[in-house]
């Protein structure tokens, strides 16, 4: 009776934590744990994450996950697109300056 591997729930697999914006991925899921912090403790969360969607914490706005991506997302839903890290509308999280960055060397 063997079942097979489960598959996680996420449909996009981002670099990073859409919610604290850290590097490497939770070992425990963030819909179970809601992080009110991001990863450097720095500031508070701008989002939660409501089974595999990404809502804002005040105003409850589901975001597009894939404006999060590196790729972008080019349907015209521009109320959907703001990152998920810090509520900017000018980039996405995986291009937010919040976000933990491996390569500290780039001090602008
Ligand atoms: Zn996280
Ligand atoms: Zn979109
Ligand atoms: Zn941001």
């Amino acid at each position: 009776m063997y079942a097979g591997p489960s598959t996680p729930n996420a449909p996009i697999i981002l670099p990073i934590c859409t919610i604290c914006l850290r590097q490497h991925r939770h070992t425990m899921p963030v819909i179970q744990f809601p992080v009110r912090r991001t990863w450097d403790d720095k500031y508070n969360t701008h989002c939660k994450r409501i089974n595999k969607a990404i809502h804002t914490r005040n105003s409850g706005i589901t975001l597009c996950s894939l404006w999060q991506c590196e790729c972008g997302c080019h349907e015209k839903h521009n109320h959907m697109h703001r990152c998920s890290g810090c509520g900017a509308t000018t980039h996405g999280a995986s291009k937010c300056p919040r976000a933990q960055n491996v390569t500290t060397t780039n001090t602008i």
